[in-house]
């Protein structure tokens, strides 16, 4: 009796004093990168490979086994090195264009997971880093509350490119309804100017159908897209790719 009662006390006690795992992640997982060997079924290192060489597609959420593993990744320093690979690599690229500087030359960003990081959203405890299926009234409710920040390899990208002579084009999944939260966003965290941001119709399709079809129309009227960065694939595949893309690393969702 008495023992049982301890077990009892025991348990209420560490459920009452268990900490959110999400809301102190930073202080739980040490910023390295880890491989995760936890769990023996899946190697979410080789999840998180085929996701990045779209060899999976259509996927609908993170696998459940995988959400500490990706969470290490997203929070630690493999992710920023990740994409400041593919930044900096971009830079050398766009470097070696002899660009004409008759403003037709652009380079097209995505936005989410591009430029801006929805990460401070998808570490929180109703999103789970993307192993809780996606909810479209909390995402957009973060998107109206403008606080996401850059992605610095990006924001450092997009100076320089600047610099270089091309014109910027945001070409995002996001809806017009969001626009006006989504601009001040993008301004508040330092992407002050651009040729165009591009916002979703509600009558423009899909990701793939949608993005080659802006892209499509950005080349009839005489732009040359020479560079194209986005997070997932349907950013870059399609008519009217540009002359070379750019892939930066995704592993919390999946557009296709
Ligand atoms: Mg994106």
């Amino acid at each position: 009796m008495g023992f049982t009662f301890f077990l009892l006390i025991l348990t209420i006690s560490s459920v009452v004093a268990s900490p959110n795992p999400f809301n102190q992640i930073h202080l739980l997982m040490p910023h390295s990168g880890s491989a995760g060997h936890k769990h023996s079924n899946l190697d979410c290192l080789s999840w998180r490979l085929a996701v990045e060489t779209n060899n999976l597609q259509k996927w609908k959420q993170v696998p459940e086994e995988c959400e500490t593993y990706i969470g290490h990744y997203m929070l630690g320093e493999q992710y920023r090195k990740d994409v400041d690979l593919v930044t900096e690599e971009a830079y050398e690229y766009a470097k070696g264009l002899n660009i004409t500087k008759d403003g037709k030359d652009l380079w097209i960003f995505d936005i989410d997971e591009t430029t801006l990081s929805n990460l401070p959203y998808y570490a929180s405890d109703a999103v789970a880093f993307g192993a809780i299926p996606y909810n479209a009234t909390l995402f957009n409710e973060w998107v109206e509350e403008a606080a996401a920040p850059a992605i610095p390899g990006a924001l450092k990208l997009y100076k320089q490119l600047i610099e270089l002579g091309f014109k910027i084009v945001f070409l995002t999944g996001t809806e017009e309804a969001y626009a006006e939260a989504r601009t001040k966003n993008m301004k508040d965290v330092g992407y002050t100017t651009w040729e165009k941001i591009i916002y979703k119709g509600v009558s423009d399709g899909s990701g793939v159908v949608y993005k080659q079809a802006k892209r499509k129309a950005l080349e009839e009227v005489g732009y040359r897209i020479r560079g194209n960065m986005g997070d997932q694939w349907s950013d870059l595949l399609g008519t009217n790719p540009g002359d070379r893309t750019f892939k930066v690393p995704d592993p919390m969702y999946y557009i296709g």
